[in-house]
């Protein structure tokens, strides 16, 4: 059987999430490529919640939540810890009615497929969930014991395992210097370990470098940086005496890491007009940790008094910067692209870890089959070409 040769750049959750799914195909020859660790860059910075109803991925695209949701729980299932699963809940806080309207769509779907949600209005009950939240000005808030946060990490290895066992190749350490073309088409890559390899189809996975791994094709890939902030709090007293849930609200979120709490600004509170959120940066210049600006711990203080003052007067443990990849839409870029051979499937800005599974599904599909799907033809690069 002729194979067709695929090689990925970039192994963080986008390019292990693909390369498996492609494994899956008996006449598929991949390659993923990763200049440093798998799932080691903004993967490994990630918050991981992938919820069953929040603000972040709009209820239009219910599948593409629930499809990597369950996923993971069969990763998890499979093989306890290798999704990293904590199933702390979610508490997602209805502050004007659009919001709760999505909630309340969003528990329906949830309900739909088997889970729990209901919509709480009685503050009390707010309050036995999430003592330290201020219950005045919000309407209510929609709550699942069922999901939580995974480790991107763990997930990324756990599929570039799963992606080897079917026959497929993993280089780290191994940086992709140049895409060969012969005319307008794609027809290998080189590394810099001075080899040169064949393929059919490259895909860049390179999430926050597509806009320098596109030059080598000479193609303008439409993304913007928006700054990930991520702030670990030690909670007065040291330790919580509650599992504190992901909490949700559309400026902001927080989850618990160990007994501190993580937060950071939500992503599509980001605005791609203002230098202090967006811009162009080189993300090999990111310190591991470190980095971050007075103004996004400022901002999160001041929510955090506002709506969660039982926290706020937490110690700093530590912080982090990462960029995240966003088209001006705030949704992925999967599928061809003007160069013939030359997809990308990047994009993911602040939902990569909830949405690298059905896109990885409906792309590999697309390069073995010839197959589209309505997801990539909503996330397709040509809607971004003016
Ligand atoms: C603070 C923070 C919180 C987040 N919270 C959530 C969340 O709660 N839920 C959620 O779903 N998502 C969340 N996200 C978003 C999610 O983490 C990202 O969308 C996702 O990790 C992006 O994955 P990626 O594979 O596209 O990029 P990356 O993980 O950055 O991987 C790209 C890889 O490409 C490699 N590479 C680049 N150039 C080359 C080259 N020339 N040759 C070889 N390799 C190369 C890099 O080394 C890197 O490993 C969060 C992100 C951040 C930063």
């Amino acid at each position: 059987m002729e194979k067709k040769k695929i090689g990925i750049i970039g192994g963080g959750i986008s390019g292990a999430c693909l390369g498996y799914h492609l494994s899956l195909y008996d006449n598929a020859e991949v390659i993923v490529f990763e200049k440093d660790t798998i799932g080691g860059a903004s993967t490994a910075k990630s918050a991981g919640t992938v919820c069953l109803f929040d603000d972040s991925l709009r209820n239009r695209y219910w599948d593409v939540r629930l499809y990597g949701f369950e996923s993971y729980l069969k990763m998890e299932a499979e093989e306890k810890g290798s999704a990293g699963f904590d199933k702390t809940g979610t508490l997602v806080v209805a502050t004007n009615e659009q919001v709760e309207a999505t909630i309340k769509t969003g528990i329906a779907l949830a309900k739909a497929a088997g889970y729990n949600g209901e919509y709480i209005t009685d503050k009390d009950r707010i309050k036995e969930i999430l003592p330290d939240i201020s219950t005045e000005n919000i309407l209510g808030a929609g709550y699942t014991q069922d999901d939580g946060y995974f480790d991107g990490t763990m997930i990324s290895n756990t599929y570039a395992k799963k992606m080897q066992k079917n026959g497929g190749t993993i280089k780290t350490g191994v940086k992709v210097t140049e895409v060969i073309k012969e005319g307008d088409k794609v027809t290998g890559l080189k590394t810099d370990e001075g080899i040169t390899y064949d393929f059919d189809v490259v895909v860049d996975c390179t999430g926050p470098w597509s806009k320098f791994t596109g030059d080598m094709v000479g193609l303008d890939v439409p993304i913007w940086h928006t700054k990930a902030e991520a702030f670990f709090l030690c909670p007065p007293g040291k330790k919580l005496s509650y599992t504190f849930p992901v909490l949700k609200y559309p400026e902001f979120y927080a989850l618990r890491a160990g007994d501190n709490i993580f937060i950071c600004k939500s992503h599509l509170s980001m605005d791609l007009n203002n230098p202090m959120h967006a811009g162009q940066w080189d993300p090999d210049k990111l310190p591991a940790t470190g980095g971050t600006d007075d103004y996004f711990i400022d901002f999160l203080l001041d929510q955090l008094e506002a709506k969660v003052p039982g926290i706020v007067d937490s110690g700093l443990v530590s912080s982090w910067l990462s960029y995240r990849a966003e088209p001006k839409d705030f949704l992925p870029i999967l599928g061809e692209t003007p160069v013939e051979g030359y997809y990308l499937a990047t994009g993911y800005g602040g939902n990569g870890v909830i949405e690298a599974p059905a896109s990885s599904r409906d792309l590999a599909k697309l390069i073995m089959r010839g197959e589209s799907t309505p997801l990539l033809e909503d996330w397709a690069f040509k809607r971004l070409m003016k």
